[in-house]
């Protein structure tokens, strides 16, 4: 599995986090994550680097969600690292959102989408 065309959203994140912070936009606002977003991070999502932007705790996590028909009922779905290499072998190529969520004050921002593309096993 190799990835393709990343999209950063990084911009988008500071801006959002920059009207929360000069008052424009209520913190309610960023952090709210559902109880099945904030599950399946704490359950397939791995640790993030950073802290949480927004409590500044040490919990924030990422996770994959994958989208494709080719997927059939495991579009829309969330997923671990390992899971998604599994996956893309057995499904092929797909849409993948990473996701970060705080588990302790239920911030959660889509960070990146990109394409996870299965290689052709040489023969
Ligand atoms: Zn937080």
């Amino acid at each position: 599995m190799r990835w393709q065309g990343e999209i950063d959203h990084a911009l988008l994140r500071r801006q959002q986090l920059d009207q929360w912070r000069d008052g424009q936009v209520p913190r309610k606002a960023l952090c709210d994550a559902d109880a099945r977003l904030v599950a399946a991070a704490k359950f397939h999502g791995r640790k993030a680097q950073v802290r949480c932007p927004v409590c500044r705790k040490d919990n924030l996590r990422l996770v994959f969600w994958v989208f494709g028909e080719n997927l059939g009922r495991r579009s829309g779905t969330a997923c671990g690292e390992i899971e998604l290499s599994a996956i893309v072998d057995d499904y092929g190529s797909c849409t993948v959102k990473e996701v970060e969520v705080c588990p302790d004050c239920r911030w959660s921002f889509l960070v990146r989408t990109l394409q996870a593309v299965r290689e052709e096993s040489e023969s």
